[in-house]
């Protein structure tokens, strides 16, 4: 079975129920998205296409998306969908190393031909509707894929080094959503899923679910987060579910706090807003949870085991009655039901309760391997384990709480410190929008602490301020040596802050 089929199950048995929205706007019913993706899935297979080539997307959030997406899956192919912010240089990369010779893309993000892609398609195009028209014939049906056929190729954010393929297949993908149902956010067919993050990622692959729920899909007419925006469209189409990361969550918690908006605003707007992908600081979900009420789950996940690893649900969150209920919220929960989690050493053998080691992830949403690279699948996958780079650590009731990832880690004077816990810190401190933490090279230390701060608006600090504060919640070796104040953070499409780019910045500023 592929995920084609959940499409053409919702198709013949609620046809005309509503199913794409582009704003406000319905765009297609179950029937037509289903068939648009059908003759697409001809079309490119009558043009050589073979079940198993990659097709790339390079677009921005976008209707079409979601149909060629299915179309792709109809024909047997795998997507190989592509962050919207990469450098057209990069995409290159990427369609060599996948051999993908079709694309489709937006005029937006690919100004140009891409070399190495035989066929671009925009598909604002002419060629598009073409490709996209309903056939006059019947429909073919879809493509048996089996479980085990690669459906998605994504190329995980290469914040390090060059981005490796990430091979998921249709299992991966269909054991990830019904997953969703169980440990992340029932869905019914009235529910709606708004993709105001990149789809290309966690908030398109959540399509996957909502297809197999026959629930509603809502493009923003921006195609992206503006947070004015999402909550109209939720007070419009009824309450929303979406993914976000913890930055978008930010956005949307300030634009409800100016907007004078509280939590009964917000559950008109939202239903569920799943966050992950990168740390979410125990202050942000406070505020968050005041401000907009208990409507979070928080997921942990990699590409490499795609929005599956540990989830800490909306009951979790919203529980403060709970003794350590802070300290709940600031871990990523328990393992979703189909995979089993542990953390080790690097020996591969479990740790004690309370030690942190690398956190280690099995069970059949983990990646069949990296692309056309056997030796990186090798390292990253032991007897079914996979090894996901993040260093956790498990409480007697099997929380998982996230230190950093294994080379964010850094080392002064000996001592292992985990920039978390001095973010966390920091952020508590007046006048302290963002920040974050990394190691810079130092002859007699090895590695310093420098904090990069985003000051607020509202409020001045400085560096004697932000030391004092230090000083008074943790231990006095993990103190930062050094502030740097900054107008932003860099930061990738999908939110994580680029932590490399930071640490070359400390390291060519040594005062
Ligand atoms: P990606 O493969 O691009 O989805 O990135 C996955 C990485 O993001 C993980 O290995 C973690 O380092 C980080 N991450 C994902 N979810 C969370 C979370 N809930 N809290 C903290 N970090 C996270």
């Amino acid at each position: 079975m592929s995920l084609a089929h959940l499409l053409a199950r919702q198709a013949l048995t609620r046809p005309d129920a509503p199913a794409i929205y582009s704003g406000t706007t319905l765009w297609a019913t179950h029937a037509q998205w289903a068939q648009r993706s059908a003759a697409l899935a001809h079309r490119l297979r009558a043009a050589g296409l073979q079940p198993g080539d990659r097709v790339v997307l390079f677009m921005s959030n976008h209707p079409r998306y979601l149909e060629i997406l299915w179309g792709a899956w109809w024909a047997g192919l795998a997507v190989v969908p592509v962050n919207a912010k990469l450098h057209p240089a990069e995409v290159e990369w990427i369609i060599d190393n996948a051999q993908a010779r079709w694309g489709f893309v937006t005029s937006d993000v690919a100004p140009r031909a891409l070399a190495g892609l035989q066929h671009q398609i925009d598909i604002e195009s002419a060629e598009a509707d073409a490709l996209l028209a309903p056939l006059s014939e019947a429909v073919p049906a879809p493509h048996d894929s089996a479980p085990g056929d690669l459906a998605w190729l994504f190329y995980t954010s290469g914040t390090t080094g060059r981005p490796k393929g990430v091979m998921l297949t249709h299992r991966n993908l269909m054991t990830m959503g019904l997953t969703y149902f169980v440990d992340v956010n029932a869905v019914d067919a009235g529910d709606a899923i708004v993709y105001g993050a990149p789809m290309s990622h966690g908030c398109g692959i959540y399509a996957i679910p909502h297809v197999m729920a026959g629930a509603r899909h809502v493009v923003p007419a921006s195609g992206g987060v503006e947070p004015a925006e999402l909550f109209a469209l939720g007070q419009a189409l009824g309450p929303l579910s979406t993914f976000a990361a913890p930055t978008i969550v930010k956005r949307l918690v300030d634009h409800a706090e100016a907007q004078g908006l509280g939590p009964d605003d917000a559950a008109r707007a939202f239903k569920t807003i799943v966050y992950g992908g990168a740390p979410m600081y125990l202050a942000d979900i406070q505020r968050a949870l005041r401000v907009m009420g208990p409507r979070f789950v928080q997921i942990y996940g990699q590409g490499e085991t795609p929005m599956v690893a540990t989830a800490l649900s909306r009951r979790h969150i919203a529980d403060t009655t709970y003794p350590d209920h802070a300290a709940r919220l600031a871990s990523v929960g328990v393992a979703q039901t189909p995979v089993q989690v542990r953390v080790a050493g690097p020996d591969g053998a479990d740790l004690p309760l309370g030690e942190v080691g690398e956190v280690l992830v099995r069970g059949d949403t983990v990646m069949a391997g990296y692309w056309r690279n056997p030796e990186a699948t090798a390292a990253a996958v032991r007897d079914g384990w996979l090894w996901t780079g993040d260093m956790g650590t498990l409480d007697t009731h099997s929380f998982l709480t996230l230190k950093d990832r294994s080379k964010d880690l850094l080392i002064s004077g000996g001592s292992n410190i985990y920039p978390r816990e001095v973010e966390e810190v920091l952020l508590t401190a007046p006048g302290v929008h963002e920040v974050a933490v990394v190691g810079a090279p130092d002859p007699e230390w090895g590695e310093v602490v420098v904090a990069f701060v985003v000051a607020a608006p509202e409020q001045a600090t400085d560096a004697a301020a932000l030391d004092a504060h230090c000083l008074a919640h943790i231990a006095r070796f993990k103190r930062p040596k050094r502030y740097v104040f900054v107008d932003t953070l860099p930061k990738n499409n999908y939110g994580k802050v680029l932590k490399t780019q930071l640490r070359a910045l400390a390291a060519q500023n040594p005062n």
